[in-house]
């Protein structure tokens, strides 16, 4: 009989194998990813250039709210990278899903770049930008927070056998997708892309909007591959550990609330800073359903927004800005 292939502890299978597939989920955010190809120069950052420039074009407020979030994504990106290449792909040896954790791992050196383009281009001080983890409370939270969370399985001696590892193993996940992916972006995302509506920062508006579809495949398969493990190990997932879980993300949350007050006191026009306190409660609700968890907060959705600049395709994107080109110049014609 051939052993079936599982998500961990593999040791009977190749996992130079890929074909046949069993988790075709994975298969499929791989292909999804791909879909998605984007780089950050195609982005032009002209007008970016010139509102951070200018003396007017943005109050004090503003500047902040830029600052926080380039600060927190630059090294938030090499620190999801760094996990997920030294831990995740080394325990997680079924094929499929490897080959989706190699495309995530590309997906996270263009977001790095990104950071990189976005500080080259405003002319920022590099030293500022990638020492806010370190200088600004908020954001050394979120990542201190990240780091405990995930520190058992850096550890050279873990294993993923045994129940009390397995267990182990997907409290760490939670940590890396769930947590840092799912929760911890998405007040910056709802911050960037209410700029953006705003005609504000409109490239790295942009540039956020990318790498926003790119992380919400990121948490689909992370919750995947959670499910999954649960699902294989179902001795794991026992009321004690679901409540320590939902315990974690009410933290996250808590966190996440401070960060977005800290980053945008005062609000921006039209949106007040509590209501980007309900988004990332909103959001929490979505990601604890998502690996069958009660929702804790029952929120409305303040930004329906946010949900279309997650679907939007890049050829429906590019299909509009022509139409809209187009548009432009036959009215002049005429
Ligand atoms: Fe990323
Ligand atoms: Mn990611």
């Amino acid at each position: 009989m051939i052993p079936r292939k599982k998500i961990i502890n593999n040791a009977v299978i190749d996992p130079n194998k890929i074909l046949p597939m069993t988790y075709l989920w994975a298969r499929k955010h791989y292909k999804d990813g791909i879909a998605n190809n984007w780089t950050p120069e195609e982005i032009p950052m002209q007008q970016d250039v010139e509102q951070w420039r200018s003396m007017n074009a943005l109050s004090e407020k503003e500047r902040r709210l830029i600052l926080w979030n380039l600060g927190f994504f630059s090294t938030a990106e090499s620190l999801t990278a760094n996990n997920l290449v030294l831990t995740v792909y080394r325990y997680v040896t079924n094929p499929e899903c490897r080959q989706y954790l190699l495309r995530q791992a590309f997906e996270e050196a263009i977001h790095t770049d990104t950071f990189i383009y976005c500080c080259d281009t405003l002319g920022l001080d590099p030293n500022e930008i990638y020492n806010m983890y370190n200088t600004i409370p908020s954001i050394a939270a979120k990542d201190e927070y990240v780091i405990e969370l995930t520190k058992s399985i850096l550890d050279p001696n873990f294993t993923t056998e045994g129940t009390d590892n397995i267990r182990r193993f997907v409290h760490d996940l939670i940590g890396y997708y769930v947590i840092m992916e799912g929760i911890f972006f998405y007040a910056g995302f709802a911050m960037i892309l209410a700029l953006k509506r705003q005609g504000k920062m409109v490239g790295i508006g942009e540039q956020f909007e990318y790498i926003m579809r790119d992380e919400s495949i990121h948490l689909a398969f992370g919750c995947d591959l959670i499910n999954a493990i649960k699902s294989e190990n179902p001795e794991i997932w026992t009321q004690e550990f679901q409540d320590e879980i939902v315990e974690l993300i009410k933290k996250a949350v808590e966190l996440e609330k401070q960060y977005a007050y800290d980053a945008c006191p005062e609000g921006l026009l039209g949106i007040n800073a509590q209501q980007f306190c309900n988004y990332v409660e909103y959001i929490a609700d979505r990601r604890l359903e998502r690996i069958d968890l009660p929702k804790v907060y029952h929120k409305e959705n303040p930004f329906p927004w946010m949900s279309q600049a997650t679907d939007l395709s890049k050829e429906k994107n590019f299909f509009e800005t022509r139409v809209t080109e187009y548009q432009t110049a036959g009215s002049l014609e005429w």
